[in-house]
């Protein structure tokens, strides 16, 4: 039951976190999308705390699943299934599992799987799992050195935030982005800016 509150608390705060940077990943994507991906990331995530509001849940797997469903069917353009992926197989590897560093970072490397095999992007694509993967990385570095949870999350956040300032030179092969072709360099991607705030979100709320 502490697991379930704490993982509320995360999407809870996620969706504060993520609706006051709306304007700002808004202004993100006007750059280089369709300026939708503040709204969409906000939208979803209200919608998340309703459903959170009007809900109780057993296990931490059917809570992050609930989630992960309705920002599948609430968040058009590409970052809701991306993301509702995300939780929809972060919440299954956690079924049954006890919450350890370990069975996280899993369900983790299992959540971003998700975002790969409906994305099918690469490293380099200036997309949101260039924030993702150098988080993984961090994240079981830390757990091997002996880090809770809550520091192998601090590390995964403060590798994502890297791995988001790198994709600011890059050329985007992967989403909307990738119209632009070469005039897609010189802006930091919007879905590896909120994938830094989930991550940084996860870290100080997952303690
Ligand atoms: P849309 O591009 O449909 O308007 P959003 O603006 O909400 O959707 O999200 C854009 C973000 O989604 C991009 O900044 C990028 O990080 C991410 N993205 C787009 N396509 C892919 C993909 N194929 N794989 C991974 N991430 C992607
Ligand atoms: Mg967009």
């Amino acid at each position: 039951m502490a697991d379930v509150e704490a993982f509320g608390d995360w999407l809870r705060d996620l969706a504060k976190t993520l609706h006051d940077n709306s304007a700002y990943l808004t202004e993100l994507d006007s750059a280089i999308g369709d300026a939708d991906h503040g709204a969409n990331m906000d939208r979803g995530f209200q919608a998340v705390v309703a459903v959170l509001d009007e809900s109780s849940f057993e296990t931490v797997d059917e809570l992050l699943k609930k989630a992960g469903m309705t920002l599948v069917s609430k968040v058009g353009g590409a970052s809701g299934p991306l993301y509702g992926t995300f939780f929809l197989r972060f919440g299954t590897a956690l079924a049954g599992a006890e919450i350890t560093p370990a069975t996280v970072g899993e369900a983790l490397k299992a959540g971003v799987g998700g975002i790969l095999a409906r994305g099918k992007a690469e490293l380099g694509d200036k997309t949101m799992y260039d924030a993702w993967a150098p988080a993984l990385d961090a994240y079981d570095e830390a757990v091997a050195g002996g880090s809770d949870l809550a520091g192998a999350l601090g590390a995964a956040a403060e590798a994502a935030a890297k791995g988001r300032d790198a994709t600011t030179p890059l050329v985007a092969r992967k989403g909307r982005a990738s119209y632009l072709g070469e005039r897609s360099a010189g802006h930091q991607d919007p879905g590896a800016t909120s994938t830094t705030l989930v991550l940084e979100s996860a870290a100080r709320t997952l303690a």
